[in-house]
């Protein structure tokens, strides 16, 4: 690819992210971990790992960076409830439930009563440690009667997915200013970069990069089945208004968004071979702890283009980490039960 003009420098992109308000929730800057055993097994790309999982609160993650801007305005404005509702294992919930701990706030989580919720472990076991109320939910309309009851004693009411949307991508906006300063700290010119995201930190990402001119392969890997064109155009419409929002010169088509959908397998959750080698293969290779729903999924992603030949030996590749590790405690049945080294 070739490079193009940047549209604003590093610092002026610094610049406009202060005006945002902001938490301080995260240790940062991550670290970013070489990984030559593992590029050497694969005979492929050399590979470096941005380690969002190591933003510290509460086991880490993406999120914890996310809610740096996108809680804000939550503490700012004095509102009484975070909640949020999801999966039983999912990192934004146990984070959710870290953050109103730790600003006194009440967290309350509708999970879904789904494959991981018994026994309690992993992220739902958190939920509880930090105090949430929890539900757990056959069906959806059941956390519209929630949310209903809450608003109806008067509570202000933050959905920790909602609310601030937005700011969840301007966050990885300067998620990509510092993993750049770093790389070129290292004089090190990646050649792609791999991510497993729903929206935002692929969104964000994207923006960073095409703001500062940097000519890069972001290949996002999506953690449920979808639409992969529809979910490219989507992308690009949350990147329009993030642009928007850091009164960056940029518009952005769905031609510029690479989301694969068929990496999630049967669903949102469910293991696959691919993602269970992947979390076989980091751990032996690199002590990395990779979880089954999101970053396994990814990182199998990147082991099949590396075997598919898309990425060259002498090429580089970032794997951004973005966490989850909780849950991979609440698949342990699962992630052992082809593994022939499985203690018996
Ligand atoms: C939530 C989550 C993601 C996706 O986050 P986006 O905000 O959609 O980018 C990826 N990985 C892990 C571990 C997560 O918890």
């Amino acid at each position: 690819m070739a490079a193009a003009k940047p549209v604003v420098s590093a610092e002026a992109l610094k610049t406009r992210l202060e005006r945002f308000s902001r938490l301080s929730l995260a240790d940062l800057p991550t670290p970013l971990l070489d990984c030559p055993r593992l590029s050497g097994k694969l005979g492929g790309p050399r590979i470096l790992v941005k380690r969002e999982d190591l933003t510290g609160m509460a086991f880490g993650g993406n999120k914890v960076r996310e809610f740096e801007y996108s809680v804000a305005p939550a503490i700012r404005e004095g509102y009484d409830v975070l909640l949020h509702g999801a999966a039983s294992q999912s990192n934004q919930s146990r984070l959710t439930a870290a953050l109103a701990a730790r600003y006194g706030l009440k967290a309350v989580m509708v999970g879904r009563r789904d494959a991981h919720s018994r026994p309690v472990n992993g992220n739902l076991l958190l939920d509880h440690l930090f105090g949430a109320e929890v539900h757990l939910v056959d069906r959806a309309e059941e956390k519209d009667r929630v949310i209903g009851r809450l608003k109806a004693e008067g509570q202000r009411v933050y959905n920790t997915s909602t609310d601030g949307y937005y700011l969840r991508s301007i966050s990885y906006v300067d998620g990509f200013l510092e993993l750049w300063a770093q790389l070129r700290d290292r004089d090190v010119r990646p050649d792609g970069l791999y991510v497993c995201s729903g929206v935002h930190t692929h969104v964000g990402l994207v923006v960073g990069a095409r703001a500062l001119g940097v000519p890069l392969r972001v290949v996002g890997i999506s953690p449920s089945p979808q639409d992969d064109e529809k979910d490219a155009a989507n992308l690009a419409g949350v990147a329009n208004t993030v642009a928007e929002m850091l009164a960056l010169d940029l518009t952005f088509t769905g031609d510029d968004f690479e989301s694969h959908g068929a990496f999630a397998g049967d669903g949102y959750g469910v293991l696959t071979d691919a993602s269970r080698e992947a979390v076989l293969l980091a751990a032996r290779t690199e002590a990395l702890i990779l979880d089954p729903v999101y970053t396994g999924k990814a990182f199998g992603a990147m082991i099949r283009h590396i075997r598919e030949g898309q990425w060259r030996p002498e090429q580089t590749v970032v794997f951004v980490h973005t966490g989850g590790t909780p849950a991979l405690f609440a698949y342990a049945e699962e992630i052992l039960d082809s593994n022939p080294s499985r203690p018996r």
